[in-house]
């Protein structure tokens, strides 16, 4: 359980949340009506965010489990454990979120074991059940509770891909990068720079994502072109921040890396 990485927000701000489409819209049909649902998209590309400003908007306590290979069904439903001499059932975030009506936000589902379907299927259809095998019962979904997964479809092996039995289950919204104008507040709104300053970020953000090369394991996403930004905020020049916060973090590759220098003194310098 302690391997768990878990966040439970009740009530909490606004979150920043900048619509790109119909998201908002599908989510709150599919939440009225008892779906699930799948967000999909590349790494950094704000589905966590949109959570929590869905949580917010819908006025859900919202409990997140970032998933990893690791990750039992024992530590989403809960176990036993030992305490003063005596055993105690504890439940686990996904139980916890079934009896209070949560939204239960199981970030990067498919690193989770291949186990966890079993208790995932039952909640993700008309059933809404979660059984708990080792107490013998079977939880209803509290009115309010809905699962949402994401997943990142370009960085999983095929091994690791979602199976179709779960997929067919939910209701998904597709994610992805935002559109220049829209990613410059974003950025500009995160870090706390000017507008030209994330406009700059951005430009280079872009320039990286229509690269063609294998040496990159994920393009520049909104979060590394933030990161970005938070240093410049702290007086560090453009360069030394993207090379920093965007190219080093992009690959460990020495040409590839070479190729991302010259590629941030041609939009930056100056
Ligand atoms: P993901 O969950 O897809 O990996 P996050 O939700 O953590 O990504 O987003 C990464 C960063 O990008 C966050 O700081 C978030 O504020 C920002 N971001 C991306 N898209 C948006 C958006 N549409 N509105 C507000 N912030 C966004």
């Amino acid at each position: 359980m302690n391997m768990t990485n878990t966040n439970i927000k009740a009530k909490f701000a606004r979150p920043y949340y900048v619509s790109v489409g119909n998201e908002k819209a599908v989510f709150k049909a599919a939440y009225k009506q008892g779906l699930s649902i799948l967000l999909k998209g590349p790494t950094g590309c704000g589905k966590t965010r949109f959570v929590e400003a869905m949580a917010h908007e819908l006025g859900r306590p919202l409990i997140t489990v970032a998933c990893h290979d690791d990750l039992t069904t024992a530590d989403l439903v809960g176990r036993y454990l030992l305490k003063d001499g005596e055993t105690e059932w504890v439940d686990g975030p996904l139980t916890r979120a079934v009896r209070e009506g949560a939204i239960c936000y199981l970030d990067e589902v498919v690193e989770a074991r291949k186990d966890t379907t079993v208790v995932l299927h039952p909640l993700s259809d008309y059933r809404r059940q979660l059984p708990l095998e080792r107490l013998g019962i079977t939880l209803d979904a509290a009115p309010g509770f809905c699962l949402v997964v994401s997943y990142n479809p370009g960085y999983q092996s095929v091994l690791k891909d979602l199976k179709d039995s779960t997929r067919q289950r939910m209701v998904a919204i597709d994610f992805d990068y935002p559109a220049a104008e829209v990613e410059e507040k974003i950025v500009a709104q995160e870090a706390h720079i000017s507008a030209q300053q994330a406009a700059k970020l951005v430009q280079l953000g872009q320039a990286i994502r229509r690269l063609e090369t294998g040496g990159l394991r994920e393009v520049a996403s909104t979060r590394v072109l933030i990161a970005a930004g938070q240093l410049v905020a702290e007086g560090l020049t453009l360069c030394d921040a993207a090379q920093a916060a965007i190219a080093g973090p992009l690959t460990d590759d020495r040409q590839v890396s070479h190729g991302l220098k010259k590629l941030i003194g041609i939009y930056l310098d100056g």
